[in-house]
């Protein structure tokens, strides 16, 4: 299909040639004739379909021109909310139409503004919204289409009951688009109440990694871990790479450690952090200014980072889901990318959850030429691993049951 049968508005379709695409992804395809049409879509999909795209390019198309605010897109992050607006802005540069963020951790000042403007689309996480309809700074009584987005996120972030309270502010009557990666009844539950009759759209559903992540879990003692870390990314060099943390504080302490160490060339992304210097280190890191960006899963979800070569978990993600999305990071298109996973035993569970939610073993290995001076568990449980064992196929890494020093 072309994007010439999809009946968008011609200032869209030049956009669209602008931003080379040659033709709709499976999900634009599917989508942007019923948006067009005003029904109410479910999307399971995640970013890297080209999902924003799908919801995008036809609500340009039905807001037309300048008005007033009529379209919400409600999102979990502010970095998600930014990426929503760039590509808002690109598709719809031949139009004439506002657009307006809302997200804490800024000033109120320019989100006022941008609400007493009109904005057209307003692109928002729950939180700053509520407090701004809080003080009658907003009305969405005249929203046409609502857009929730990563729907799953916000639950997890727990802002389901926010977004709720959002929902229950806009019209009845208004078209909902509603994304998410999965579906869990909560989820679900929360579609059949805020949409009307939709067509569910399933695509793309990425629940394995792609085929050019090359991913491994290397089992390491606790006391090890930051070793092998550094190890890790003197072998690497200055490629670029992501460290995931479960907790904030892990991921600051590393970074100063890293510093300590000698590796300047970092940054860090969490949540504490304002939102400049997490722009500001997500752009660094983008333009290539830094090559490590140690984050906590804020920037595991959505976020369109090209040329990611290692992303490196230090610890087993807590959500199997985030898994998927952090090795996700790398390997996009048609790269190739290196995903490693640090592993102490207590976090056996968590990667049979993972195992289980892929469908496939992922390997383990011993990282070649590190000197580990406490043995690792290599006897991880595992159907494949017993039969990899047998066969004396251990990945690309060293073999479990070498002789280590
Ligand atoms: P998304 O799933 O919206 O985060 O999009 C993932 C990536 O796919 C982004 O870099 C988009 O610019 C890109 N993309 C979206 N639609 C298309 C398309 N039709 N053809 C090629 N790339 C696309």
């Amino acid at each position: 299909m072309q994007f010439q049968e999809l009946n968008l508005r011609e200032e869209i379709l030049m956009a669209v040639k602008e931003r080379g695409y040659d033709e709709p992804t499976p999900i634009q395809e599917k989508s942007i004739p019923s948006i067009l049409l005003g029904r109410d879509i479910i999307g399971s999909a995640q970013t890297g379909t080209g999902k924003t795209a799908a919801f995008a390019l036809p609500t340009l198309h039905l807001l037309k021109k300048h008005s007033h605010t009529r379209c919400l897109i409600l999102t979990p992050t502010r970095e998600l909310a930014c990426q929503i607006e760039e590509n808002f802005a690109f598709y719809g540069k031949h139009l004439d139409l506002g657009l307006g963020l809302i997200y804490g951790g800024v000033g109120y000042g320019p989100q006022r503004q941008a609400i007493k403007n009109g904005a057209d689309v307003l692109i928002a996480t729950p939180g700053r919204l509520l407090d701004l309809l809080s003080q009658k700074a907003l009305r969405l009584d005249r929203i046409e289409i609502l857009i929730l987005d990563e729907v799953d996120r916000m639950l997890d972030m727990g802002f389901i009951e926010d977004v709720r309270k959002i929902v229950r502010q806009c019209p009845k009557k208004r078209q909902t688009l509603f994304f998410s990666a999965t579906m869990p009844d909560t989820i679900n539950n929360l579609a059949e109440w805020a949409l009307h009759k939709p067509i569910e759209i399933s695509i793309g559903m990425r629940v394995s990694p792609a085929d050019t992540v090359d991913h491994a879990l290397y089992p390491v003692d606790a006391m090890l871990k930051f070793d092998l870390l550094a190890y890790i990314l003197k072998k690497i060099e200055d490629e670029s790479t992501i460290i995931f943390f479960q907790t904030k504080a892990g991921a600051d302490r590393i970074a100063k450690w890293l510093r300590q160490h000698g590796k300047q060339n970092i940054a860090v992304m969490h949540s504490d952090h304002n939102q400049r210097d997490r722009a500001k280190a997500l752009q660094d890191f983008k333009d290539g200014k830094i090559s490590t960006l140690i984050a906590t899963d804020i920037a595991s979800r959505g976020l369109d980072i090209r040329g990611v070569q290692h992303v490196i978990n230090y610890d087993v993600p807590q959500h199997s889901e985030d898994y998927v999305h952090r090795i996700g990071r790398t390997g996009r298109a048609k790269s190739e990318g290196e995903a490693y996973t640090l592993f102490s035993p207590d976090q056996m569970d968590k990667v049979q959850a993972i195992e289980n939610l892929i469908g496939q073993e992922i390997p383990r290995r011993l990282m070649e030429g590190f000197k580990y001076r406490i043995p690792p568990m290599t006897d991880i449980p595992g159907k494949a691993a017993t039969q990899q064992k047998k066969r004396g196929l251990m990945g690309r890494g060293e073999k479990f049951g070498r002789k280590r020093r």
